[in-house]
């Protein structure tokens, strides 16, 4: 079938236009989307630091919708079945799933890095007949999509699938973080750097989870407002402080329990990790551009400082997805107020431009206005 989709060409050259895209295939489906999230792992794939050759590309790894189609040997999702898009469909038979780490599952990356479903092949073409490649196997910047079954994770009913767009990448990744991998507790501080769509999600985390005081860091003084009114108790603008080291530790009280860097920046993560108290560790959100390398001051492991990466929330994402969906469903997740710009597909390179620019939090692309409010 014929469908329109956000396509990258080649660093910097993404079009809005139609495409070609073939049937689900054995243990695939057919999703009709509903809504998509831009991301900025999406600008990072546009602007082509994520290594080369991750193109001609249909974009999009954050949405929802609804299933069309299934292909065989297809049963734990129905046609009709309202869900959101999981990049990482995980096998859950390779050494990293058996070993609890499903996020890191061997197979589910080489198919997202070759841009491929878990066949390694295509279902995507442009009309001349060249091979397009899958985002992170949701290219879900389209009308439509084909996932692999284990991408598509139901949803209950009561969440807007504009915003359970949402959980599929910023929700799962920032409240992963705070829950599986720092184990917020109450009364912890928390240093959050970089409040955009996934900073934001982090700070939800953090509150939720009774931490105290919570500081919010940017340089963007717009998104520093936002995070203030979503409960940060303080926030440091880094275009103004000149020395926000010293503005973390008096904040923090000597240090803080927990930092979260999620600007993919070796500045930042060396702030995240200068703003610690001693025995305590730095979680690394943000994706470095390939090649950036990040130094620290060696000693300081010496006094049991720790940083560490977390990939997808690390944590099981068909189990979690629909938790977090429950959450936002019973009201405890705000997911419409993180949302600062809405927009049709033909907005996709302007939420671009505005992601480059450091501007707003989340922008949510309709693409079926019917669906996408149900
Ligand atoms: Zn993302
Ligand atoms: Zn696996």
């Amino acid at each position: 079938m014929s469908i329109r989709a956000a396509v990258l060409r080649s660093p910097g050259d993404v079009r809005v236009e139609d495409v070609e895209l073939d049937p689900p295939q054995g243990g695939e489906v057919l999703v009709r989307v509903a809504a998509a999230g831009v991301c900025h792992s999406d600008l990072h794939l546009v602007d082509g630091v994520l290594g080369e050759g991750r193109w001609p590309m249909v974009l999009g790894h954050e949405g929802a919708g609804v299933v069309e189609a299934i292909g065989p040997d297809v049963d734990r999702v129905a046609v009709g079945d309202r869900v959101v898009l999981c990049w990482v469909p995980s096998c859950r038979k390779c050494a990293a799933c058996r070993a609890g780490r499903p996020t890191l599952c061997v197979p589910a990356a080489a198919a997202s890095l070759a841009g491929t479903l878990l066949d390694g092949t295509s279902r995507l073409r442009l009309p001349d007949g060249t091979s397009l490649q899958h985002g992170l196997m949701s290219a879900c910047l389209a009308e439509r999509t084909v996932v692999p079954a284990a991408g598509a994770i139901p949803l209950p009913d009561g969440l807007p699938l504009w915003q359970a767009a949402l959980l599929g990448c910023g929700v799962m990744t920032g409240f992963g973080a705070v829950r599986n991998v720092a184990r917020v507790e109450p009364g912890e501080s928390v240093v959050v750097i970089g409040l955009g769509g996934v900073g934001l999600q982090v700070l939800a985390a953090a509150k939720l989870a009774g931490a105290a005081p919570i500081v919010a860091v940017d340089r963007d003084a717009a998104k520093l407002e936002l995070a203030l009114g979503r409960g940060a108790d303080a926030a440091v603008d880094t275009s103004q402080e000149k020395r926000p080291v010293r503005a973390l530790r008096t904040l923090t009280d000597g240090g803080a329990d927990h930092a979260f860097e999620v600007v993919g920046l070796p500045e930042t993560m060396l702030l995240a990790w200068k703003s610690l108290r001693p025995g305590a560790t730095a979680v690394v959100i943000g994706i470095a551009a390939k090649g950036a390398e990040l130094s620290l001051p060696a000693l300081e492991l010496s006094i049991d400082k720790g940083i560490r990466g977390s990939f997808y929330g690390s944590g099981d994402p068909a189990a979690d997805l629909p938790e977090l969906a429950r959450l936002a469903t019973r009201g405890e997740l705000d997911l419409a107020g993180v949302v600062t710009h809405r927009d049709a597909l033909d907005g996709v390179g302007a939420a671009f431009e505005r992601l480059r620019r450091g501007e707003g939090a989340r922008t949510v692309l309709v693409l079926d206005e019917a669906l996408a409010y149900t």
